[in-house]
This record gives C-alpha cells, sequence and structure tokens, in this order.
C-alpha cells in the first residue's frame, strides 16, 4: 500500500490538512505501507515561501514522519511537482497524441467575451466546436499557430453523453454526468501542469494505491477517472476515499481558518506568521497543546473505533484505524473535547517528557529553574494543567514571590494581633529538622492546637502568604518545593503586610 499526503504550499497548513495527512499515515501504517509527502507546487501564483517547511514541522511535530518526499528520500522522486515538469509535459503530449487532449488557442480576452456573453459558459463539447482549438480549426492553422508559439493551453477531451462511476470508500458508488464537466486544461500556457494532470500522473507514476483527501476534491475525481482511462491506466487506479468535513462549533458549515480568531482557538497545527494581522495565526503547540493530545483528537474528528475507547496513542491509532469507520457526516470541532485531551495526556505524560515542554513555558517569563525543581513543580501541578501555558499560568507563584495579597481576603481573615503568633510559626517551621511535607503539616497543626487557634484561622493565611492567591495545589507539599528559606521569607513578608492592609 502505498498512499501520499499531497498538499500545497499555499500558506499555513489547515487543521484538516493534518487530519488527511493523519489518515493517510494511519492507513499506510496499518499495512506495512509507504506514507508519502509530495508538495503540489505547479500553480507559482499561490506559492508562498515558508509553506512547504512549515508542512514538514508540522508533520514531524506529529510525529507523522514521511517514508518518501522532499528531503526525506524515496525512489519515486522528486517528490516536489516543479521539479518534475518534463514528466507532465512527456505524458500530456501522449494524450494529445491518442486524442484524448487538444490544443486550445483561445486568448483570455476570448474567453472572457465568452463568460460575458453566457454568465454559464464552460468549455465542454459544445464549446469546444465554437472555440479556437485544434478540434475545431483546420489543420493547416493549428499547424501555423502551433509553430508560431503565440501560446496554448492542451486541454482535456471530455467525452459526451457518459456516466463516469467511481466508487468511493466513505461513500459508496459515485456517478458524475459527462456533460457537466469541462474540458479541464491539462497543461498551462507556461508549460506547468495543472493540479489534475499532475496529480494523476504523479500519483501513478508514484504508485500510490489509496488516496484520502478533503471532501472538496471529490467532484474532481471525475476528471482523474477520465484521465486515468485516457492514459489506458484504469486498472491500476488508486481507491478513493473522501473525507467529510470539518464544520465549525456551532455546526453552522465548514470550519475556515479565520474561525480560530472567531472563536478564540487554534484551527492551525502551529503558529504562522503572514503578511498581515490577518493571515497570522496561532498553533496548536503554541496554545499548549501536547502533540499526542491533538493527534488524538483529530483521529476522532471524524473516525470512530467502534468502542468506548477515547485515549489513543498513535500507535493505538494505526491498530485501530480503517476507512470503513470514517463517518459520513460532517464532525463538528470541539475545542472543549480537544482541551479534555490534552488535560488527559498532561495528567498521564512521563515527567521527563513533559519537563521539556514546560521549560520553554517557564522560561519565557524569564525564569530558569533546576531539572529537580520543575519536575516537582510538574508533579504539583499536571492536574491543574489543561494547556502548557496553564503551568505558568496557575502556577506562577512558584518562580515568582507574591507582590500583593487580596485585601478582601485578609480583611476577612487577618487579627492583627495576631502578628506575633504567626511570625513564631514561620520562625518553627523554618527551624524543622527536615522541611518535607508531612513535617511541615505536623507541625503546623501541632501549632494550630497548641494556641488554640483554628484550621481556618491559619491555613488560608499560609497559602496566601506562600503563593499570593488562594488558588493553587497541597500546600504542604508547595511549601517543601518552595524550600525553607523561600517559605519563611514569604510568610515574614506577608504577615508584615497583612497587618499594613488591614
Ligand atoms: N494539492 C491538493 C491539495 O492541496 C491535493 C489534493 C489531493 O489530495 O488530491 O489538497
Amino acid at each position: 500500500m502505498r498512499l501520499r499526503f499531497a498538499p500545497s504550499p499555499t500558506g499555513a497548513l489547515h487543521i484538516g490538512g493534518v487530519r488527511t495527512a493523519l489518515y493517510n499515515y494511519l492507513l499506510a501504517k496499518k499495512h506495512g505501507g509507504t506514507f508519502i509527502l509530495r508538495i503540489e507546487d505547479t500553480d507559482q501564483t499561490r506559492y508562498v515561501p515558508g509553506a512547504e517547511a512549515y508542512i514538514k514541522e508540522a508533520l514531524e511535530w506529529f510525529g507523522l514522519l514521511p517514508d518518501e518526499g522532499p528531503g526525506y528520500g524515496g525512489a519515486h522522486g522528486p517528490y516536489r511537482q516543479s521539479e518534475r515538469k518534463e514528466r507532465y509535459q512527456e505524458y500530456t503530449a501522449q494524450l494529445v497524441e491518442s486524442g484524448h487532449a487538444y490544443y486550445a488557442f483561445d486568448t483570455s480576452d476570448e474567453l472572457a467575451a465568452a463568460r460575458e456573453k453566457d454568465p454559464n459558459f464552460k468549455y465542454d463539447a459544445g464549446a469546444r466546436r465554437q472555440m479556437k482549438n485544434s478540434l475545431s480549426l483546420p489543420e493547416e492553422e493549428v499547424k501555423r499557430l502551433l509553430s508560431e508559439g503565440g501560446g496554448h493551453v492542451i486541454r482535456l477531451k471530455v467525452p459526451e453523453n457518459e456516466t463516469i462511476v467511481f466508487q468511493d470508500k466513505i461513500r459508496g458508488q459515485v456517478a458524475f454526468d459527462s456533460n457537466e464537466l469541462d474540458d479541464k486544461v491539462l497543461l498551462k500556457a507556461d508549460g506547468m501542469p495543472t493540479y489534475h494532470l499532475a496529480n494523476v500522473v504523479d500519483d501513478r507514476l508514484m504508485e500510490v494505491t489509496h488516496v484520502i483527501r478533503g471532501e472538496e476534491w471529490l467532484s474532481s475525481t471525475a476528471h482523474h477517472v477520465l484521465l486515468y482511462r485516457a492514459f489506458g491506466w484504469e486498472g491500476q487506479m488508486p481507491a478513493f476515499a473522501h473525507l467529510p468535513l470539518i464544520l465549525r462549533p456551532d455546526g453552522k458549515g465548514k470550519l475556515s481558518k479565520r474561525d480560530g480568531a472567531r472563536f478564540g482557538f487554534p484551527v492551525f497545527p502551529l503558529s504562522w506568521q503572514g503578511e498581515t494581522e490577518e493571515d497570522s495565526f496561532t498553533g496548536f503547540r503554541e496554545y499548549g497543546f501536547l502533540p499526542e493530545a491533538a493527534i488524538n483528537f483529530l483521529a476522532l474528528l471524524g473516525w470512530n473505533p467502534g468502542t468506548e475507547q477515547e485515549i489513543f496513542s498513535l500507535e493505538e491509532l494505526v491498530e485501530a484505524f480503517s476507512v470503513e469507520r470514517i463517518n459520513k457526516s460532517g464532525t463538528r470541532f470541539d475545542i472543549d473535547k480537544a482541551k479534555w485531551f490534552n488535560q488527559q495526556y498532561i495528567i498521564k505524560a512521563d515527567t521527563d517528557y513533559l519537563l521539556e515542554k514546560v521549560k520553554p513555558v517557564i522560561a519565557a517569563h524569564g525564569y530558569e529553574p533546576g531539572d529537580d525543581f520543575l519536575r516537582g513543580f510538574i508533579e504539583l501541578m499536571r492536574e491543574r494543567a489543561v494547556t502548557l501555558g496553564e503551568f505558568w499560568e496557575n502556577g506562577y507563584f512558584f518562580f515568582e514571590e507574591p507582590r500583593d495579597y487580596d485585601p478582601k481576603m485578609v480583611r476577612k481573615r487577618w487579627d492583627s494581633g495576631r502578628k506575633a503568633l504567626f511570625d513564631e510559626l514561620a520562625g518553627q517551621l523554618e527551624g524543622l529538622d527536615n522541611f518535607t511535607a508531612d513535617s511541615i503539616k505536623a507541625r503546623t497543626e501541632a501549632f494550630i492546637q497548641e494556641k488554640g487557634l483554628k484550621f481556618g484561622e491559619v491555613l488560608p493565611m499560609l497559602r496566601l502568604g506562600v503563593a499570593g492567591t488562594m488558588q493553587g495545589p497541597a500546600l504542604f507539599e508547595m511549601m517543601e518545593l518552595l524550600g525553607r528559606a523561600e517559605v519563611a521569607r514569604r510568610l515574614r513578608k506577608a504577615f508584615h503586610q497583612f497587618n499594613e492592609l488591614i
């Protein structure tokens, strides 16, 4: 089995494209096949520098490594269509020779005039007879025009009155009336192929056996079937599977790249800096997703395992995946579900793996603590972080000491007459033999009893003093990690400030 992901480098790769890549990858790997990356860059006008690098970086981040592709090796290269120009020209010439394609000399003005006359103009069998091409013009005229080299395209000669039928692995039988199809341009005036020609020729030359792609390509498949036929390759036509749409969270239409900004969540794998603000996007990676969680989420965005299981590693997905279980209708993009997956993965991730992911998040705020401290931090915080960014947002006080304290909280719980008592507790904690959560807890509880205090009068003040907020992980564990000197210093400073706040 040979499957390919064939993006056009026209900008950042939308998350739907990643899902397409994933399904191709899964099916290939499930059957011990080959996953190919092919860059479809024949449309020079839409080429965006950096897009190919972005696509590769995204696939690599997700762990969807191509077996063949530009920079990945393989015996069917080159894998960039712009480097395969001669092949397309040879194959189109072959089609002209066999009568399945023809030269068309119409200028853009002439085509525009035809469209002006008939807004539904289609270069089809009827139009073909009226327009300027090698089927309508006398042979001499065709020769002259070709030798003049004034620019011509090559078009596919779509047969009349035929029903083109193919089996789609997801939709079942699909049929198109050939009279509805236009004579697609195969080779442009600049000698570059169009998508249809290059895509079919390459799928054949790269021996692709299965094509999984977005449903927007379904209607093109009719032309592709005709091309396979015209080349005499019908017997080697790949199996087609057209994926359902990814829908907006409200279910109203297709998820677009603008919806990310509109709804405030990522719809791209990695951040992308476009030329304008509107064309720049935050990625899943930068939003704080683990790649495994994003993959798990994407896998279930259009496929279901047929069981209750939700958490799948990439290996488990390879095992469980099948085209038969791809949904027929669109699936809503539910960011809360994506976050839920992320949380599950953060909770069970290997600590050292998380360490590498959390370190840059903390470093971005100017802190570079030692690994042991960070490991302890991760263990205390992982249940409270839905994204990697939340390790900072919910745990910044591990790195910077509180600057202020909620005055309402202080006024409610603090009794200025007790400052000396609290300072005494701080001193006792500082003097502990072992500054561990257990001994801090034991000493604090004993102190509360000895002095006839209540837990509710003491513990919140310790928490507020240490963290500056009432939110946070287990108090005594947090104190142990911060360490004796830091805790003592923070508490003394806090008790002093509490008195001033009252
Ligand atoms: N280059 C097309 C794209 O950008 C490929 C479609 C296909 O897989 O045939 O999606």
